[in-house]
């Protein structure tokens, strides 16, 4: 989609630190990362929002993030999902974070 950053990032048109890749998703290390490591799993088509996203890419996606978690040993970690802007999504381009968790982060999160 014309003016989205994660669309420019999956077509190469912005340079990122690509960690994974599938058929359907990207891992990115975030230009902004809240804690060491903070990666995110963006969706290659371009979606809105998780609600767009098509019902068959629900397993793919979290096979995608689960993939990528274990292949760099990650044992204690949140998923974030902001979805709308009163939530919190700036980019309006599915994806999910993945913050791994270190002992003294200082990264508060709760629910
Ligand atoms: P959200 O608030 O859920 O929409 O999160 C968007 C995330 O994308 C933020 O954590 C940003 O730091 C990150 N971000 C924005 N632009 C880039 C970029 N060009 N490369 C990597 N991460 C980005």
């Amino acid at each position: 989609m014309k003016d989205c950053v994660f669309c420019k990032i999956v077509a190469g048109e912005i340079p990122c630190h690509k960690v994974w890749e599938s058929e359907e998703f990207i891992v990115i290390e975030d230009a902004n990362p809240k804690v060491d490591g903070h990666l995110l799993v963006i969706s290659k088509r371009h979606f809105d929002n998780f609600l767009d996203l098509p019902s068959e890419l629900y397993e793919k996606f979290l096979i995608s993030a689960k993939e990528i978690i274990k292949k760099l040993g990650l044992k204690d970690f949140n998923l974030v999902l902001n979805n709308g802007k009163l939530a919190g999504q700036v980019v309006p381009h599915f994806h999910l974070h993945i913050l791994p968790r270190r002992v003294g982060d200082g990264f508060e999160f709760g629910v």
